[in-house]
């Protein structure tokens, strides 16, 4: 067990390493953030920050010296650095984890040997194999790299075959992977928490809106279809977590379907769709999460209102942080960063409904 007062590493600078110290803050814990860019929004909320790229040997074993164990916000962390760190601190989730969820292809087909239903895919590392594989899989499909994709980056649609040369320029003409549409009724994600010693604790399943690839709204308790689809979803997500012998928090994204849930992508982390918790939830994402990794008991994950509402504030929404404070019953979150770029992730809000 790490006990409150030991100090907690973060590779990841965002949003999400910043309300990961909040909650270990909460909980009595130092934190360490290390992170390339400068300014990071997790600094507000941590005593150490270093900064350094992910493959600077020096600093990172610097780090390892400094903290008493480390974590990640951020999936694009090279294995490579997990494993260096791992040799000299314990390292949680574990390096497996992120490398099976480092990349599109390998983690569908873990998916499916669980047992998990996926939108057919298949594998592009040329335009000749792009052509063969919508040929095979039929239009409208949608290409997205295998490697380094969030938010809807990394991914371009199809809609005929007329559209093979600009899909495959615009993801760079790198290794991916094509995937046919799949018609969903709605899109939801499960939120768990996984213990060291294998306790597995879930969220109610929020039912998530997409703008432009970008996660717009979560809301709980979600419609009908969804609440009747989470639990087949949430046992695939305990057997994933099982099988990777997962501690942390871990979030697998589906798509509710008149078949049944299908599998998206999950990332090894807390999630955007998992930010109402904080006031929605009694225990939230990322009190359970710095739970998970320091050996603590988990806390209950049951609501905490009859309805919870979580929006982005994405680049501008978030100069409407005075009409949202005057709001009662909102809890606005900003994340400090400079620029309101569009796109970028400025903040959100939460609303409870009693
Ligand atoms: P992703 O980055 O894979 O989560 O994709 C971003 C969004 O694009 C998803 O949340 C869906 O709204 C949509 N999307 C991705 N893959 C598919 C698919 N195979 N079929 C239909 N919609 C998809």
């Amino acid at each position: 067990m790490i006990p409150p007062g030991s100090t907690i590493g973060i590779l990841g600078g965002g949003q999400l390493g910043r309300m990961l110290g909040q909650a270990a803050a909460q909980l009595g814990y130092h934190v360490h953030v290390y992170a390339p860019e400068g300014n990071p929004s997790a600094a507000d909320a941590a005593r150490a920050v270093t900064r350094a790229e992910y493959e600077d040997q020096r600093a990172l074993a610097a780090f390892a010296e400094s903290v008493d164990i480390v974590t990640f916000e951020f999936e694009n962390v090279p294995c490579a650095t997990l494993e260096k760190l791992a040799a000299s601190v314990p390292v949680y989730p574990p390096a497996a984890a992120l490398g099976v969820t480092q990349d599109r292809l390998a983690e569908k087909a873990f998916v499916r040997k669980l047992g998990g239903c996926t939108a057919p895919y298949a594998q592009v590392d040329s335009r000749e194999d792009l052509s063969f594989a919508l040929t095979s899989l039929g239009a409208p499909a949608i290409l997205k790299t295998r490697r380094f994709g969030y938010d809807g980056k990394g991914q371009a649609r199809l809609a005929s075959p007329a559209d093979i040369d600009a899909a495959w320029a615009a993801i760079g003409q790198q290794s991916a992977i094509l995937e046919g549409m799949v018609e969903f009724d709605a899109e939801f994600s499960i939120l768990l928490a996984r213990g060291q010693d294998g306790a597995e604790r879930c969220w109610a399943a929020p039912h998530n809106v997409h703008k432009d690839g970008i996660l717009d709204s979560s809301t709980v308790p979600a419609p009908g279809p969804i609440h009747d689809q989470a639990p087949v979803a949430a046992d695939l997500a305990g057997n994933i977590a099982d099988a990777l012998d997962y501690v942390g928090v871990l979030a697998c994204e589906f798509f509710a379907t008149a078949n049944g849930p299908v599998f998206n992508e999950m990332a090894p982390r807390v999630h955007n769709s998992g930010h109402w918790t904080i006031e929605g939830a009694v225990t939230s994402q990322f009190e359970n999460h710095i739970r998970a990794i320091c050996g603590l008991p988990l806390g209950q994950t049951a609501l905490a209102a009859s309805k919870v509402t979580m929006h982005n504030l994405i680049g501008e929404d978030a100069g409407r942080w005075k009409d949202i404070l005057s709001e009662p019953g909102a809890h606005l979150h900003l994340y400090g960063k400079g620029e309101a770029r569009p796109g970028r992730k400025m903040g959100h809000v939460t609303r409870l409904y009693r």
